[in-house]
Order: C-alpha cells, then sequence, then structure tokens
C-alpha cells in the first residue's frame, strides 16, 4: 500500500479566519479563549479534510499562531533573552510580543522562507542561549489529533534549518558552536513525542537544499545522531530543490526515509534510487505545493507506478512542499476567476482531493479513479488549448527580439551628458520612490469605484485631485524629480495585471506572508499582451501640472513574475520576457507622451533567485535581459531609473550594473550605507540614490542624520553621481511625517551641495527652463 499524506496545510483558514481572530485579539476585542476556539477549529478542520481524503497519517504540528519557525524556537526554549520572558510559563499573549515587538523592545527580525514569500521570524541566539523545556503546543496538537482517533505525523523544522537561519547580535559569534546543545533539546523533544505515541515524525530540513558549507553538514549527521537517539521514525523532508548531492551521506544518517520535492528537482529520483537504504520510506513529493495548477494525474502515476513496483509500502506519495504557500480553497471564489481558468487549478483542498486520486490510484487500481482522472484529462487539455493562453502575435513577437533591442544607444557617460542637458538637474537631485501615502480617502475611493459605485469619470477626477495634490505638495517642498503620488494603485503588480492580457485574480486567494498578514498573489495564465496604454494618461497629466521632471512609474518584469503564481508549462524566462514587451510598449509611449525619466521598479530582483548558486549566472541572464528588453527603447536623453528595496545586493552587483539603468535608488539607510560600501568596491558606474530615510519606521531622522549618511554616501560614489531619496515607497506613511522627513531629507541635500557644488548650489532655487523648451 502506498500511503499519502502532506507536509502541511494552510492554517490561515479558507477565509483567513486565523488572522481576523488573532488580530481582535490583538485590538484587545477578544480574549484568548475566543482565540484558541478559532484555533481549534482550523485545525479540526484540516483533520478532518486529511480523514476524508483517506491519508494514513494526521499532519500535526503545521499550525502556528504566527509562524511555525517561532514555534519551534519555543518549544526548543529558545526564547530571545532580550523579552525577559521564560518558554516554559509563555502565554499566547506574550509569544506575540516576540513577534510584533513591545513598547522597549523590537519585535525578532523576519526573513524569507527560503524562495518562498512566506517570512519566518529569526531565531536569536548568542553565548547566552540555553535550550531546554519550553510551550507544550506541539503535544498539545498531538494529543487533540490522537484524541480524534488519528495516526499523529508531527512535523517539526530540523535542528540544521533552525540553526542555519539563526542570527546572533554578535557577528562574531559562530553558532554552529550550539549545534551539540541543540541536539540535545531535539533529542528531549522527540524522546516526549514518542513517548506520546508517535510513530513518524516529521523533520523538515529544507536547508539541504542550500550550497552549505562542510562543517554544517557534518554538524547536521552529528546533531541527528544525538536527536535520534530515542526517537520515533523520523522522514526527513526536503523540498524546494534537489539534494541528491547529498545522497550518499544523507543515506548515513539515522533516519527512516526522506521526502524529496519530484517538482522543483524531478532528476533527483534516480540518484536517490540508487542510495535508497533498502529500510527507509520515500516520499514522493509529485504534487506542486508552491502553484496553483491542476495536476496531471496521469503523468504522475506513470512516474509513481514503477516506483510502488520497486518501492512497494516504502512508497509514499505527499505534494512536494507544505500547502502553505498555496491558497486554501477554489470554494470561495466568486466571478473574478474567468470559469474556464479556474477549472484549471488546484488550491489546497483540491491537491489534498489530487492526492487520494493519486492514492486510490495506485492502491486499487485506476480503474475506481476513472472519472476522476478523466477530468482531471479534460482539464489540462483545456488549459492547452484555450484560446486565452495562445497569442501569436506575441509569440511572433518575441521570437524576433534581437540584441539591439536590449542596449541603449550609447554607453552610460554618454547618456548621462544628454540627460544633464535635458533634465538641467542640480548636483544631488532629490526624488522620491514613487508612492505617496494613501490615506484612507484614497482607499475609500478606489474601493467605492471598485464597487462600482462612483463612475470612471468621477474617479478619475478624484485621482487627478490626488495627483494634483502631491505635485503641489513637492513643488513646495522643493524636489527636483517628481512623482505622481501611485494613488490609483492598490498593488503595484496587481495595477499593471489588471490592465493586461495573460494575467487572472482570484477573490479569496490568499496566501500567508507573514504573521497575519495574507496576499492574493495574480495569476499569469497565458501570453502576456498589452492591449493598450496602462499608465500614459496618468503621467502625462501629472507632467502637465509642472515644470519639473515627472517620473513615469513602472513595475518590471522580474517583480512581476516573483509576486505572481507563473504559469508552468513554459519557462519563467520566457513569461518574464513577454512582460518585458509589455513594459517596452509602456516605456515607449511614456516617452512619447512626454515623459523623461522613466522608473522600472525591480524590489524583487534578487528574490528571485534560485536557492542553488550553480542556477545564479542563468536566472541572472535572463532577468538582467528582461529589464534591458523593457528598458532599451528610449532615447539617450530619456533617463531610465530602477529602484530594488530590502535587499542584499552585494553578490550580484555585476548584474545589477549590466541592467544599465541610468539611475538605481536603493535600500541603505537601516544598514547605515553597509550596502553602499559594496557599490563602492565594485566601482558601480552609473547612478545611485541610496536611502538616508527609512520608510518602514514611524521615526524621522534629523537633517543632520541624512547629512552624515550622505556624506559617508559621497565619500564611496563620486557626488556627481548621487541622488538623494527615501529607501522605498511612502504610500505606508501619514503626509504630516512625510512632509517632514522629505523637508529634512532636502535641507541635506542642500547643504551638502553648498558644502560640494558652491558653484552650483544655486541652481535650484532658478525655476528650470520651461517644460515646453526643454520637449
Ligand atoms: N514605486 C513603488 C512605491 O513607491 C515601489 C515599491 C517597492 O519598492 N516595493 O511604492
Ligand atoms: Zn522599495
Amino acid at each position: 500500500m502506498a500511503q499519502t499524506h502532506v507536509l502541511g496545510l494552510p492554517r490561515i483558514g479558507a477565509q483567513r479566519e486565523l488572522k481576523f481572530a488573532v488580530e481582535s485579539f490583538w485590538r484587545g476585542e477578544s480574549g484568548e479563549a475566543a482565540l484558541q476556539e478559532t484555533g481549534l477549529a482550523l485545525r479540526r478542520r484540516n483533520r478532518a479534510l486529511q480523514a476524508a481524503a483517506g491519508l494514513a497519517r494526521v499532519t500535526a504540528g503545521d499550525f502556528a499562531w504566527y509562524d511555525h519557525l517561532l514555534d519551534t524556537a519555543l518549544l526548543l526554549g529558545a526564547v530571545p533573552e532580550r523579552f525577559g520572558l521564560d518558554a516554559r510559563r509563555m502565554t499566547l499573549a506574550d509569544s506575540f510580543k516576540l513577534a510584533r515587538g513591545t513598547p522597549s523592545q523590537p519585535a525578532m527580525a523576519m526573513t524569507k522562507w527560503f524562495d518562498t514569500n512566506y517570512h519566518v521570524l529569526v531565531p536569536e541566539v548568542g553565548p547566552g542561549t540555553q535550550f531546554g523545556e519550553g510551550v507544550e503546543w506541539l503535544y498539545e496538537a498531538v494529543a487533540e489529533t490522537q484524541a480524534e482517533g488519528f495516526a499523529a505525523k508531527p512535523v517539526l523544522v530540523g535542528p540544521l534549518t533552525f540553526l542555519w537561519l539563526a542570527r546572533s547580535a554578535d557577528p562574531a559569534f559562530d553558532r554552529l558552536g550550539l549545534a551539540p546543545a541543540l541536539a540535545t533539546a531535539y533529542a528531549a523533544v522527540l524522546k516526549r513525542l514518542k513517548a506520546q505515541g508517535v510513530e513518524w515524525v516529521q523533520l523538515d530540513e529544507p536547508a539541504l537544499a542550500l550550497d552549505l558549507p562542510p562543517a554544517w553538514l557534518d554538524a547536521a549527521g552529528t546533531m541527528l545522531q544525538v536527536a535520534a537517539a530515542d526517537a520515533p521514525r523520523l522522514l526527513l523532508a526536503t523540498y524546494f530543490e534537489r539534494v541528491d548531492q547529498h545522497a550518499e551521506r544523507i543515506a548515513q544518517w539515522p533516519v527512516q526515509g526522506i521526502h524529496l520535492d519530484l517538482v522543483r528537482a524531478p532528476r533527483q529520483l534516480d540518484t536517490w534510487l540508487a542510495h535508497l537504504p533498502s529500510h527507509w520510506v520515500l516520499s514522493a513529493g509529485v504534487i506542486d505545493g508552491r502553484n496553483i495548477w491542476r495536476c496531471d494525474l496521469r503523468r504522475e502515476l506513470s512516474r509513481l507506478q514503477p516506483l510502488q513496483q520497486a518501492l512497494g509500502d516504502r512508497l509514499w506519495v505527499a505534494p512536494s512542499c507544505s500547502l502553505l504557500h498555496v491558497p486554501v480553497s477554489l470554494a470561495f471564489e466568486g466571478p473574478s476567476l474567468p470559469a474556464d481558468v479556474r477549472g484549471w487549478l488546484a488550491f489546497a483542498h483540491e491537491k489534498l482531493q489530487e492526492l487520494a486520486v493519486l492514492g486510490r490510484a495506485l492502491n486499487e487500481g485506476t480503474a475506481v479513479v476513472r472519472e476522476e482522472l478523466a477530468e482531471a484529462d479534460a482539464a489540462i487539455a483545456a488549459r492547452r488549448e484555450a484560446p486565452r493562453v495562445h497569442n501569436a502575435w506575441v509569440r511572433r513577437r518575441l521570437a524576433g527580439v534581437d540584441e539591439s533591442m536590449t542596449q541603449r544607444n550609447s554607453p552610460y557617460a554618454r547618456r548621462a551628458e544628454l540627460q544633464r542637458a535635458a533634465l538641467q538637474l542640480p548636483p544631488l537631485p532629490t526624488t522620491t520612490i514613487g508612492s505617496f501615502p494613501q490615506t484612507p480617502a484614497i482607499r475609500a475611493v478606489r474601493a467605492a469605484h471598485k464597487r462600482g459605485e462612483l463612475g470612471a469619470f468621477d474617479y478619475l477626477q478624484r485621482m487627478r485631485a490626488e495627483i494634483a495634490d502631491a505635485v503641489a505638495r513637492q513643488e513646495a517642498l522643493g524636489l527636483d524629480v517628481l512623482v505622481h503620488g501611485e494613488a490609483e494603485r492598490n498593488d503595484m503588480v496587481e495595477y499593471f495585471g489588471e490592465r493586461l492580457w495573460g494575467f487572472a485574480f482570484s477573490d479569496n486567494g490568499w496566501v500567508q506572508s507573514y504573521g497575519s498578514r495574507c496576499v492574493k498573489p495574480p495569476i499569469i495564465y497565458g501570453d502576456v499582451f498589452r492591449p493598450e496604454p496602462m499608465t500614459v494618461d496618468t503621467a502625462r497629466y501629472a507632467q502637465s501640472l509642472t515644470e519639473r521632471p515627472m517620473k513615469g512609474m513602472l513595475t518590471g518584469p522580474v517583480t512581476m513574475l516573483q509576486w505572481s503564481f507563473v504559469r508552468d508549462d513554459q519557462p519563467r524566462e520566457q513569461t518574464a520576457l513577454q512582460i518585458a514587451l509589455a513594459i517596452r510598449d509602456e516605456v515607449k509611449d511614456l516617452e512619447a507622451a512626454g515623459i523623461r525619466i522613466i522608473q522600472i521598479d525591480e524590489p524583487a530582483f534578487r528574490e528571485g533567485l534560485p536557492l542553488a548558486r550553480a542556477d545564479w549566472d542563468a536566472y541572472l541572464a535572463w532577468a538582467v535581459r528582461a529589464f534591458k528588453l523593457a528598458s532599451c527603447t528610449v532615447a539617450d536623453a530619456t533617463q531610465i531609473h530602477t529602484h530594488m528595496c530590502y535587499s542584499e545586493f552585494n553578490d550580484i552587483l555585476p548584474s545589477i550594473a549590466a541592467m544599465d539603468a541610468d539611475v538605481i535608488t536603493i535600500e541603505t539607510s537601516r544598514s547605515r550605507m553597509k550596502l553602499l560600501d559594496g557599490f563602492g568596491r565594485f566601482a558601480y558606474p552609473n547612478e545611485i540614490g541610496p536611502g538616508v530615510y527609512d520608510i518602514h519606521s514611524p521615526r524621522l531622522p534629523s537633517p543632520e542624520e541624512m547629512l552624515a549618511l550622505l556624506d559617508r554616501a559621497a565619500g564611496v560614489i563620486p557626488p556627481e553621481r548621487l541622488w538623494v531619496n527615501p529607501d522605498c515607497g511612502l504610500k505606508t506613511r501619514g503626509w504630516p511625517e512625510t512632509e517632514e522627513a522629505l523637508r529634512r531629507m532636502v535641507q541635506a541635500a542642500r547643504a551638502l551641495r553648498e558644502r560640494l557644488f558652491p558653484a552650483r548650489a544655486q541652481q535650484q532655487e532658478t525655476a528650470p527652463a520651461p517644460l515646453s523648451a526643454r520637449l
């Protein structure tokens, strides 16, 4: 009998019940009992679904109030000392303090869970870290599951991944030194689970997909030896990448099975079959846990059947990873998804159904699921053949892309001269990243328009009023390069996706991003085509209000991909280039409308990097090419900007330089310009605007602070190539703080100008030449 199981299910609830319950608790509107009740109901529901799908074991411990890595830390007693809390007496309210901060303590840091958009809380470790007993939540979840009559399979982030993601405030601290103590703590947890009668534990070690230093791989094996001393059987769960490069090593570890991601890394299977110890279970992750397309069940069966013959009972079947990364259920979808597109999709609950079909087909023969297989075949064929997926014109155009389309006409130095002449900017020009505060009034207007309560004309009028207001404020502040403020955009990807062919939007396709925050990624199902200009009217109107240059604002191809569910029937590169062509047309139209500076945001450029370094170059090559295809259509005098934030880019600087944007604005204020050292060392050739105001914090830096940051920047980047700006868009801030911060920023820029460019410092005070004379 092949067994089916899941690595984890979404915990937010099909209608984001957990989000609303937790937020109500935070606001003090409901008590812990109500929250506990919601949590229990959600876990019960997930267990019932697993049972209904015929899974042999029911996963426990995939639920978390805020984050599963936080819960792992609490289980191991690893509470950051600075909070002064005791893990053994931790209440729910206490645990939220760690996640959200207190008046005196900042929250624990967050980091992306590998290459997903889910964020974990980073375990804090240091010389004083003591592991030991912690919260009882995992044991309680197991007991709860068993009480309902199920065989509980607890899931636990493994010691390697836990320690790898942990950070110390002291950069000199070597966290690997904690391995022995950590292994002992895991041993205690596993022993208790065994005492509870648990037969299998799923130990998640996605860190194995990374390029780990050998010392870490050694430590992983040693930790397991200690942890597994008196433990239930262990299924080592790997996902997001191949791990067969370590097959020989892992086969020596004291576990009884391995889970493989055969969606992301199908080719690792052969190596594993050659190395799999004869008593091990192999859990085949064949249903895509990272994407929302229906599974080609027949194709997967043809992969699984030989495996079943070879492994018999030792074959387990599962989604590739936890279903945390896909929306919960299609059942709550309304009119937003086109009916045919809906038929091509499987969210978490539908994936459970797919898993059930695979299990039955393997165990009882395909005849018993003939109808289900036929239905899946029909859906796969419908998607393949659907007219809305294919656009011959787009394909022809893409085939015709040549090198000349991905190069500017002249090198940066020449372009800079022409841009200086055309734009007449002072040295150290000041600008912002694009969005201005999204006031409740703006949101209300957008929502009313969306509901159909505010007609197109009135909506346009209201948006224009917002633009006029933003322009007036920027002129009064004395900013040099203006933006229209992005009031019309709810989200920088959604706004464009809604105007492009090939994108669909769900009503309820929420995925947890961090804590109670969820995102609803667009679905890119078909060839991307721009039927008409998307931002030109807005930009033209904004520019008509001012003599100063107005930036056109676009979202780049990689960011559009990264924050969407992307079609899996062609390489991502292909989809990126299609989006790039659509943006290219927009860029061209903006230029023709008299916009002289165009910013193409790529905040997700770095997060698109594959987990395995060996794959980096290929990704970077097409990501850079997509940006250039989008941007290299303008005259030399037109200035291209890009913006990246939250990124550590020192290791990809050559690629960032290869994008050849005339100006890049980046996040640096929090890292106190540390990031800039990399740009200096690498001798970044074009212009840079290192953020001098951290928009993520309500704190207002003083002009002196900003000046000090600018001074540091000017020591690394020649001041002729330096811009002055905040480190990201201002949409989450309020107007009073925004205006005050920008006032100080302009003041700091002027002070430095006077010092470094005394002869040109007055330039900003004289109005630039009339726009008409410059166009
Ligand atoms: N232009 C966008 C804004 O200002 C950029 C947002 C981002 O970098 N994430 O909001
Ligand atoms: Zn940003």
